[in-house]
């Protein structure tokens, strides 16, 4: 039963379409998906920098890719 196991690296978060590639921790999802939009970092508010340093949550880009809507 030893075959080859992705080990502790991979299969952590395996979301939506199984790629976060390109994607940032505060990211719902990669550019491009349907029903998602950029929006304002809400950690730094858009300007991509927190704590005299990049913000971890956008990866310095000051937006986040979020799901749009669907409820309601
Ligand atoms: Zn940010």
């Amino acid at each position: 039963m030893n075959d080859h196991t992705p080990g502790h690296e991979l299969g952590i978060v395996r979301g939506l379409h199984g790629a976060r590639e390109g994607m940032n921790p505060g990211d719902e999802a990669p550019p491009g998906t349907p029903d998602t939009g950029e929006n304002i970092c809400p950690d730094c508010g858009g300007t991509g920098r927190r704590a005299g340093g990049e913000c971890p949550t956008c990866g310095g880009t000051g937006k986040i890719i979020e799901a749009i809507g669907g409820a309601g």
